[in-house]
C-alpha cells in the first residue's frame, strides 16, 4: 500500500487528505480528494460547484419535483448534503 504523501493539501469542501491525481499539463501536481471526488482544479471547480449549489438549493427550497435525469442531478449535486449552512 503506498503511502500518501505528506504534502498532499486538504480538500476544500470536505477537509479529507487529496490523493495525487497525475499532472496537469504543465506537469504540476494534481490532485483529488477521494471523499468528494474535487480536483485540483479549484478555480474552475468553484464556478461549476457555485452553478450546482445553485441548482441543489433550486431544487431543495422549491416544491418541484427533479430536474430531469435525477439520478445524474442526484450524483451531481450529491456533495452539497455534506455543506453545513
Ligand atoms: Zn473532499
Amino acid at each position: 500500500m503506498r503511502t500518501r504523501s505528506n504534502r498532499a493539501p486538504e480538500c476544500g469542501l470536505c477537509g479529507a487528505r487529496m490523493k495525487k491525481n497525475g499532472h496537469d499539463r504543465l506537469g504540476r501536481q494534481r490532485w483529488m480528494c477521494p471523499g468528494c471526488r474535487t480536483t485540483g482544479a479549484v478555480r474552475d471547480l468553484s464556478r461549476r460547484r457555485r452553478a450546482e449549489l445553485a441548482e441543489f438549493l433550486g431544487w431543495l427550497l422549491a416544491p418541484s419535483p427533479q430536474p430531469s435525469g435525477s439520478r445524474a442531478f442526484r450524483k451531481r449535486t450529491s456533495w452539497c448534503w455534506g455543506l453545513r449552512p
